[in-house]
C-alpha cells in the first residue's frame, strides 16, 4: 500500500498530490505559519521522541491522522495528551484539531494530564438488541465481578457485527463468540499475558482464488479483451442495488461516476456497523477477493486513481488478511491501474454513512456532509467519488461472467435478484442467508434458519436492522425487499433481520435501539443529539406519553442532516403503531 511509501507534506490536501511532497522535521517545531509549538501547550521532549519513534518514517500527511493514532493507542494502550500534543507538533496540526479527532472515536482512550491510564485490557461486552436478548446485561455483570481484582476494565459496546452467535464480546478487538463468563474471563487473562490471538478464519487465499480462475476477468478488462461498455451493458441489465442499505442502482451509480470529469477516487465501504448486520463480515472472512476484483473492476470502469477501503476496526483479523492479500495482489501486477489503501475506523457508528466514512478516510472526524453536492461529484480530497458497499461489489465477478439474468432469475416476481440476509435473534439457525429478494421473514424463520428456537413462538421481527422499524409478527408475510416496507414507515436497508419471540418486549428492543442511536449520534445537529436523547428519557418511563413521542420523532425525521438522525425514531414510531397495548 502506497501510504507508507514516501514522507510528504501536512495538510489534509489530496495524498496523491502531496505524496512526493519532503517531509520536514522541524528543529525545536515549526508550523507553517512559524509557530514554534501548537498553541498554548509545551512539547514534554520525551513524548516528541516518543511520537517520532511511533511514527518511525511514516508520512505526516493530515489524511493520516487517524491511522497514526491508532499506532499509539495499540502501542501504549491509551493516547495521553503529552502524545497528543507531540503528535501535533509532529503533523503540523493544532492542537485542537487532534484533540478533537482522537476524542471523536470510541476506541481511542485519551488522557488528560490529570487522568489515570485505562487498565491494560478492555473486554468490550456487545450489548446491541440480539446480545441483549441473549443475556449481554447478566455476562456483563458477571465479567466485571470475576475480572475485580484483574488489570481489566469491562465496557459496554455496540454491535460488533456477529450477531449470530450472540452473545459476544471482544477482548481488545479481538472476538469471543457465543460467549460467556468463563471464556471472557479467560480470554481477558489470556489478553493479559500477552498471548492472545486473533479468532481464526479460512479464507479463499490468492492462490486458490488465482487457481479458480479469479481475477481472470479483471485481466480481460484491463488488457483490452473486454470494454468498459461491455461492462457497463451487462451490468445495466442487472438489478444489482447497492446493499449496504441505500439500494442505490449500482449500474446507473457506476455510469454517474464515470460520466463526472476529474480525477476521481473509489471507497469501499466495509463499516458495517448496523446492529443486526454482519454480511460484510462473512463475506470478507471467507472470499476477500471476490470483493476486490469487483473494485478493481468498479476502479477501471469509473476511472478511479484511488482505492479506499475502509474497514470496522472490530474486524482485525480481516484486517490483517486484507494487508497480506493486498500485498499479494500488488506483486501479481494486477493494481497497477489504481492505487488501493487500507483504512481503518475507530468505532464510530455514523462513519458507516458515506460521506462520514469520507471524513474519517480524510483523517476528520466522522461529520456527515450536507448534500449537495454528492460525494460522486465531491467526494475524497474533493475529487467524484464512487462509493460501493463489500457485497455491491462482490456480486460483480459473477454477474459480468454469468450474464444479468442468472442475477435477476433468482429473484421473486417483480423482485430480481438475491439478497443476503443477516438473520439472528430467537431462530434455531441464524446466520448469513442468501434468498432471493423480496423473501418473507416468515419463508426466512422457516426455509432458511430451521424454525424457532424452542419454547419460543414469533412474535415481531426487525426488517432492516435498528433503523428500519419494528413490525409484528401478523405482518411477517410481507415482502422484503426495497420499497416495500416503507409504507409502514419501515425499510430493508441492509437486510438485517432480527426475530423476536413472545418472550421478548418489544418496548425494550426499541429502548435498546435508541440508546444506540443517543451514543452513535455524532452530535452536529441538535435534532439528532437531543432528540435522541430525549427519546431514551421518555422511553424510560413506565407509559410512554405518545404525544410527545410523536412530536419528537416528527421533529426527529424532518430536521436532521443525515440519516441517523432521520431513522433514529422509526422503532419508537413502529411500536406505537403496530404495538400500542404494549406501551
Ligand atoms: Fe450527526 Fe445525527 Fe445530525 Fe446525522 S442526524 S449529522 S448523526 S447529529
Amino acid at each position: 500500500m502506497s501510504d507508507t511509501s514516501a514522507p510528504s507534506g501536512p495538510g489534509r490536501t489530496d495524498p496523491a498530490q502531496s505524496r512526493d511532497r519532503a517531509f520536514k522535521r522541524g528543529s525545536g517545531g515549526g508550523r507553517r505559519g512559524g509557530r514554534p509549538f501548537p498553541k498554548g501547550r509545551q512539547i514534554d521532549p520525551q513524548a516528541l521522541e516518543e511520537v517520532r519513534k511511533t511514527l518511525g518514517n511514516r508520512p505526516r500527511r493530515a489524511d493520516l491522522l487517524i491511522e497514526h493514532l491508532h499506532l499509539f493507542q495499540d502501542r501504549f494502550g491509551h493516547i495521553s495528551a503529552a502524545h497528543l500534543a507531540g503528535l501535533a507538533h509532529e503533523m503540523r496540526m493544532a492542537m485542537a484539531e487532534v484533540y478533537e479527532v482522537a476524542s471523536f472515536y470510541a476506541h481511542f482512550d485519551v488522557v488528560r494530564e490529570d487522568e489515570t491510564p485505562p487498565p491494560a485490557i478492555t473486554i468490550r461486552v456487545c450489548d446491541s438488541l440480539t446480545c441483549e436478548m441473549f443475556g449481554a446485561e447478566k455476562l456483563l455483570g458477571a465479567i466485571a465481578a470475576e475480572t475485580g481484582n484483574d488489570d481489566i476494565r469491562v465496557v459496554r459496546a455496540p454491535c460488533m457485527g456477529a450477531c449470530d452467535k450472540a452473545p459476544v464480546v471482544a477482548v481488545g478487538h479481538t472476538l469471543v463468540e457465543q460467549a460467556d463468563t468463563a471464556k471472557a474471563v479467560a480470554a481477558g487473562r489470556t489478553a493479559l499475558a500477552g498471548k492472545a490471538e486473533h479468532r481464526p478464519i479460512e479464507p479463499v487465499r490468492l492462490d486458490d482464488y488465482l487457481a479458480g480462475g479469479g481475477y481472470g476477468l479483471l485481466r480481460a478488462c484491463l488488457s483490452g479483451k473486454r470494454s468498459v461498455e461491455e461492462v457497463l451493458e451487462t451490468l445495466g441489465k442487472s438489478a444489482l442495488r447497492g446493499l449496504g442499505g441505500a439500494g442505490f442502482p449500482t449500474p446507473r451509480k457506476w455510469s454517474l461516476v464515470r460520466a463526472v470529469e476529474g480525477r476521481k477516487a473509489l471507497a469501499v465501504n466495509a463499516d458495517e456497523g448496523e446492529p443486526g448486520t454482519f454480511k460484510d463480515r462473512y463475506y470478507l472472512e471467507r472470499d476477500p477477493h471476490r470483493t476486490l476484483e469487483g473494485m478493481l473492476i468498479a476502479a477501471w470502469v469509473v476511472g478511479a486513481e484511488d482505492c479506499y477501503f475502509y474497514l470496522r476496526d472490530e474486524y482485525p483479523e480481516i484486517r490483517e488478511l486484507l494487508d497480506l492479500e493486498i500485498a499479494g495482489l500488488e506483486a501479481e501486477g494486477l493494481v497497477a491501474h489504481t492505487r488501493i489503501h487500507l483504512r481503518r475506523g475507530a468505532g464510530a457508528y455514523i462513519c458507516g454513512e458515506e460521506s462520514a466514512m469520507i471524513e474519517s478516510i480524510e483523517g476528520k472526524r466522522g461529520y456527515p456532509r450536507h448534500r449537495p453536492p454528492y460525494v460522486a461529484q465531491v467526494g475524497l480530497f474533493g475529487r467524484p467519488t464512487l462509493v460501493n458497499n463489500v457485497e455491491t461489489l462482490f456480486w460483480i465477478r459473477d454477474i459480468i461472467e454469468k450474464g444479468a439474468d442468472w442475477f435477476n432469475d433468482q429473484g421473486k416476481d417483480g423482485h430480481p435478484g438475491f439478497r443476503s440476509y443477516s438473520v439472528s435473534g430467537r431462530v434455531k439457525n441464524p446466520g448469513v442467508k442468501v434468498a432471493p429478494a423480496g423473501v418473507t421473514v416468515r419463508e426466512l424463520i422457516e426455509d432458511y434458519c430451521g424454525g424457532m428456537l424452542d419454547g419460543h413462538a414469533f412474535h415481531a421481527y426487525l426488517p432492516g436492522g435498528a433503523s428500519g422499524g419494528i413490525l409484528p409478527a401478523s405482518m411477517g408475510d410481507l415482502l422484503l425487499d426495497f420499497g416495500e416496507l416503507e409504507k409502514y414507515g419501515c425499510f430493508v436497508g441492509s437486510h438485517a433481520v432480527v426475530v423476536l419471540s413472545d418472550q421478548d418486549s418489544v418496548k425494550a428492543a426499541a429502548l435498546n435501539l435508541l440508546r444506540f442511536f443517543e451514543d452513535e449520534s455524532c452530535g452536529q445537529c441538535s435534532p439528532c443529539r437531543v432528540g435522541t436523547e430525549k427519546a431514551v428519557k421518555l422511553m424510560r418511563q413506565e407509559k410512554w406519553d405518545t404525544g410527545l413521542l410523536d412530536e419528537l420523532s416528527s421533529t426527529m425525521r424532518d430536521a436532521s442532516i443525515c440519516g441517523l438522525g432521520q431513522a433514529a425514531s422509526n422503532p419508537l414510531a413502529a411500536v406505537m403503531k403496530f404495538f400500542p397495548d404494549e406501551i
